[in-house]
């Protein structure tokens, strides 16, 4: 909900732009940090939600680390001042560049996807005289129940290393002298609200924990990954996902062994709600049967309507007329360039102020400048 003054605000402003509310993303970390103290937690922030400075500062400050899916992003989380011994490094792509920035990082783990990878960080840090400290990223094959494009954990997916191949990827890292393995490392997918997915993988991560454990191997950390689902239906009721819930469904589901530690990836449920994406209404379009709202933020602000089939709340900041059905739309020369399908806005005018909610994660990094189209900028609750 904004207040009229911030409404007032953003009709000077030029559009579209994505807003930020600190406030609201403190409250969220404040949640959050509280239940890694009760169970003596660690997390990792996932860079890729977003990566705006500020919200990383804040973030920061909070006294997580960082997780990393890129060389780039390694890179940004140490010069934004992430202890590198916070920061951990998946992705099944790590190119030799990046695999050496890491290295010279001297970063916590490089979660890793493959035995062909892990060959290739051995050699690396061998050329270079180090030892990489590394968790393997295991495949649990479990069905998250989101959506297909971001399941993460499924044996089709090409994420992790899946139960046949543990063997094999044993026997590699005892011949590799150049790494040291410090723990597994799981994420099965994102936008994950059945609490059920979370019960399964602990039950999952106890029964593969324990494989290696027989095979005498000692696993000082594990990483539960991120995924956590938002409410994108009712953020303005349910701001912060159930935290509460969420962990005390690991602990009591997760075998933990003395000395361990348990680690966490969130990206979404920390930085999703406090977003927004301010638009204006440029055009209200009479099309066959329906009414096009055509705003003036499009599919390269915010792809995840069109990459996911993401359905963000669309509110009317600035109409008090009676409720009508509009198809809303962007600019971008793309039919999937649409926000919403019959959405029932009060009646929508040019000029109108636009908010797309839930816009925090994956949505200004995101952006791209296709149609040569401007990127939004951003504003934060503190500057207006
Ligand atoms: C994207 C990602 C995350 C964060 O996922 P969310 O659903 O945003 O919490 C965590 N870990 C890894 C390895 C990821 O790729």
């Amino acid at each position: 909900m904004f207040n009229t003054n911030e409404i007032r605000e953003f009709q000077q402003l030029e559009t579209p732009f994505y807003y930020y509310d600190l406030a609201l993303l403190k409250r969220t970390l404040d949640k959050y940090t509280a239940n890694l103290k009760k169970y003596n937690y660690h997390a990792h922030y996932a860079l890729k939600a977003n990566a705006n400075e500020r919200i990383l500062q804040i973030i920061r400050s909070y006294g997580l680390g960082a997780d990393c899916v890129s060389g780039n992003e390694v890179a940004l989380a140490l010069k934004s001042g992430f202890d590198p011994s916070m920061v951990v490094y998946a992705g099944v792509g790590k190119s030799d560049k990046e695999i050496k920035m890491a290295l010279e990082g001297d970063i916590f783990s490089f979660n890793c996807e493959s035995v062909p990878e892990l060959e290739i960080i051995n050699s690396i840090a061998s050329s270079m005289g180090k030892v990489a400290s590394v968790s393997l990223r295991i495949n649990p094959d479990i069905d998250a129940h989101t959506h297909k494009y971001i399941s993460t954990g499924r044996s089709q997916d090409k994420f992790g290393i899946s139960t046949w191949m543990f063997q094999d990827v044993i026997d590699t890292i005892h011949k590799c002298q150049n790494l040291k393995l410090v723990g597994l490392h799981f994420h099965v997918g994102s936008q994950i609200t059945d609490m059920k997915v979370f019960e399964m993988l602990a039950k999952r991560v106890n029964e593969i924990q324990r494989w290696f454990f027989d095979n005498g191997i000692v696993i000082e950390n594990i990483n539960l990954g991120g995924g956590l689902g938002i409410d994108y239906e009712n953020p303005d009721k349910n701001p912060v996902s159930d935290f509460d819930t969420y962990f005390s469904i690991i602990n009591k589901g997760l075998e933990v062994r003395g000395g361990q530690h348990i680690h966490f990836e969130p990206g979404r449920t920390i930085v999703a709600q406090c977003g927004t994406l301010i638009s204006r209404v440029l055009y209200v379009k009479i099309g066959k049967g329906k009414k096009f709202a055509i705003l003036d933020a499009g599919m390269n602000d915010l792809i995840r309507p069109a990459l996911y089939q993401a359905k963000h709340k669309i509110d009317n900041l600035t109409s008090k007329g009676r409720n009508m059905r509009y198809d809303v739309v962007g600019p971008v020369c793309e039919s999937s360039d649409r926000f919403g399908k019959n959405i029932l806005l009060p009646e929508t005018k040019r000029g109108d102020i636009c908010a797309i909610k839930s816009a925090g994660a994956y949505g200004q990094v995101m952006a791209m400048k296709y149609n040569q189209r401007d990127l939004a900028l951003e504003y934060y609750s503190e500057e207006l």
